[in-house]
């Protein structure tokens, strides 16, 4: 783009349009804002932050410093997980003395895995209105420049941290069909590679959305069977924000699966976990690791 094709941006009739519209007092306004890219936010959400009286967030510091970015001030309130019943009566009260007040999170869109349903719930139960402002979800982008084919998403979230529970809550996902949406902490990347790949089985394809929108943005698909190697393969990759989509169950390879799984268990009564794995990697052709790792899983779910 051109230095004059740039500043023509400014001028653009849609810019003025934002300020021309109405913005009702007495209102709760959910504001989304940038994963990454500090100019992923609309022309609607800069207006509303430049209108409201207080800008309720999950960290003031993280706030102040956006709006910064922006070139603006506001009173910010701390809102955050621990507080959101309290805060929320506050907010009651300065919406009903006609105050403006604009609820964001750190990242994306509020109450998507971060902080701000419960004031909403509240605002709405006192009989206020709730106006939100759309825009960027690490979910939603994920899933716009994934490439898998499927009308319907499952939006997981964070998985538990401990292996157990992660491990159980993956094995109540096995025959979901549609795509699912997690997202992992970087220091968990790994081990969600691995875990996926013990109960879903090697073939399905596996979607790695690191830093979207960010310097460093990589959108990796690949099999499962290939997805430890792929975030081993450079030590940049366990670092970072991720989404990680999963493919959903076909019926082909469901049956697989259940095959699978029949013979370890078969297997798994005979002789130990190292040796049922060994021997259900050669009469299945799967990796021993994945193999050893369900057949620990299993061995658990039976004690
Ligand atoms: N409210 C946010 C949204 O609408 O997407 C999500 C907040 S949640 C606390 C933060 C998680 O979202 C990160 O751990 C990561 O899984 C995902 N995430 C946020 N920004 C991201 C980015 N730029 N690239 C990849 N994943 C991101």
């Amino acid at each position: 783009m051109t230095a004059q094709e740039s500043s023509s941006i400014a001028t653009l009739p849609v810019m003025a349009e934002a300020a021309l519209q109405a913005y009702p007092s007495a209102t709760l306004y959910v504001v989304a804002t940038p994963i990454g890219n500090v100019t992923d936010i609309s022309l609607r959400a800069l207006h509303v932050l430049t209108l409201v009286n207080a800008v309720a967030c999950e960290d003031t510091r993280n706030t102040a410093h956006l709006m910064t970015r922006f070139g603006l001030n506001k009173p910010l309130i701390a809102a955050h997980q621990h507080n959101e019943r309290e805060v929320a009566e506050v907010l009651i009260a300065r919406l009903l003395a006609g105050e403006r007040i604009a609820l964001v999170s750190d990242a994306g869109t509020p109450a998507v895995s971060d902080p701000g349903a419960r004031i909403v719930d509240a605002v709405r139960a006192a009989g206020l209105r709730v106006l939100p402002l759309p825009g960027a979800s690490a979910a939603v982008t994920a899933l716009s420049a994934s490439g898998l084919v499927n009308d319907q998403f499952y939006f997981v979230g964070f998985l538990p941290a401990k292996a157990k529970q992660r491990d159980n809550m993956l094995q109540s996902l096995r025959t979901v069909s549609a795509t699912m949406v997690f997202y992992e902490a970087p220091h968990r990347i790994l081990d969600c590679a691995v875990a996926l790949e013990a109960a879903f089985g090697p073939a399905r394809q596996v979607v790695f959305a690191r830093e979207l929108t960010k310097m460093f943005e990589e959108i990796h698909r690949c099999p499962l069977s290939e997805a430890a190697a792929w975030i081993g393969a450079d030590p940049h990759r366990e670092k970072g924000e991720f989404v990680v989509l999963l493919e959903g169950a076909t019926a082909a390879q469901d049956a697989e699966e259940a095959e699978a799984e029949r013979i370890l268990a078969i297997l798994l009564g005979e002789c130990s976990v190292k040796q049922a794995a060994s021997l259900a990697a050669q009469i299945t052709g799967r990796k021993k690791n994945a193999l050893y790792e369900r057949a620990l899983q299993m061995k658990d779910e039976a004690a």
